[in-house]
């Protein structure tokens, strides 16, 4: 259930509509909009009537939200969720989010040189995995490449974008990253999602390859109901009958989920493909059907590169993109930096 305050509602009554929310068994979770403050309530609760709820002194409305997820539901806050990374760039908002770099970290010049490019062609947020869920255990994993990666993000002002994949990594990644990825693989790892919950930090769900977008927006669900609210979710291509390419990018998915959700998306067109030459018209696509964002996955040398090699862009082909997302981007009334 969410209760949708009345503009103007004074703390007293905001606060009293609160107690009444707690007394009936529910938690409370308060989004304070730039007119209006909506309280959704979640949890397993005792038999109430919603009514009670709506003649309560400064409620608006009571909207019963049927659909499994409620805090990801875009009743919640119908303004949509603008992630805030600082230093005026943020996910949701106006601009389209950027964030690039290889699929991994594999040594100091590699990162500084993906980047210095990545950032001249206006990407705002650095990506690579230190941590993989690799087939082998044994390669280049650990902190030394988040190291390396937040001194490249550094240089070159950029935010770190990075994959977790176990609670007990958080606290140290905390200190290099500024987004945490949830990758496909782990999108139903509760235990993850739950920890994520407890922090403050925005994460980056990406949608798992055989989920539905029910089941990604549960997800999502994991970790706001704990209390973190800075929630971007990536459409990353899932798996169908198609085998042409490495997945099938779920371009619908994006519209989809901005009409059912407030939180940000944005897309992967690089494991969405897995093919080079099919990331900037899927980027480009994405774009034009609303994504807030794009993951890709860009290369100095990407004939040489340790893993995704095949679907990373060169430096020039990546700027390329860029000029034609900044040519998309107003056409949906949307800005590229
Ligand atoms: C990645 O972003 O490098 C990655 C491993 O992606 P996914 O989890 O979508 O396969
Ligand atoms: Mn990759």
């Amino acid at each position: 259930m969410v209760i949708v305050m009345q503009e103007g509602a004074t703390d007293e009554q905001i606060q009293h509509v609160i107690d009444r929310i707690v007394a009936s068994g529910f938690d409370v979770h308060r989004s304070t909009g730039a007119t209006h403050t909506v309280l959704g309530a979640v949890g397993v609760h005792r038999d109430f009537d919603h009514r009670d709820f709506e003649l309560l002194e400064g409620v608006r409305e009571v909207i019963r939200i049927t659909q499994p997820f409620k805090l990801a539901s875009r009743a919640f806050k119908p303004q949509g969720t603008i992630v805030d990374l600082g230093r005026g760039v943020s996910v949701g908002g106006h601009e389209i989010a950027v964030a690039a770099g290889p699929c991994s970290v594999e040594s100091a010049d590699q990162i500084q040189a993906v980047a210095e490019a990545v950032s001249k062609s206006g990407a705002r947020i650095l990506r690579a995995g230190a941590f993989k869920p690799r087939t082998s255990p044994y390669a280049f994993q650990g902190e030394k490449g988040l190291k390396l990666m937040r001194d490249a993000a550094d240089k070159y002002q950029l935010f770190v974008v990075s994959e977790v994949m176990d609670p007990s990594q958080i606290q140290m990644m905390g200190g290099y990253v500024d987004i945490f990825q949830v990758g496909a693989r782990n999108m139903q790892n509760y235990f993850l999602l739950r920890a994520l919950g407890e922090v403050q930090k925005p994460v980056l769900l990406k949608r798992g390859m055989s989920a539905t977008i029910e089941e990604l927006l549960l997800s999502a669900e994991y970790i706001l109901s704990g209390g973190n609210y800075n929630v971007v979710l990536c459409e990353r291509g899932i798996r169908t009958f198609e085998t042409y390419l490495r997945n099938t990018l779920d371009i619908a998915a994006i519209p989809v989920i901005k009409k059912l959700s407030h939180l940000p998306v944005i897309a992967d067109p690089s494991h969405g493909t897995g093919r080079r030459d099919k990331v900037a018209p899927m980027a480009r696509a994405a774009v034009a059907a609303g994504a807030d964002g794009l993951l890709i996955e860009v290369h100095n040398d990407p004939d040489r590169a340790l893993s995704d090699g095949a679907q990373s862009l060169t430096p020039g082909e990546f700027s390329q993109l860029m000029s034609e997302l900044r040519i998309i981007a107003p056409a949906v009334n949307r800005h590229l930096a």
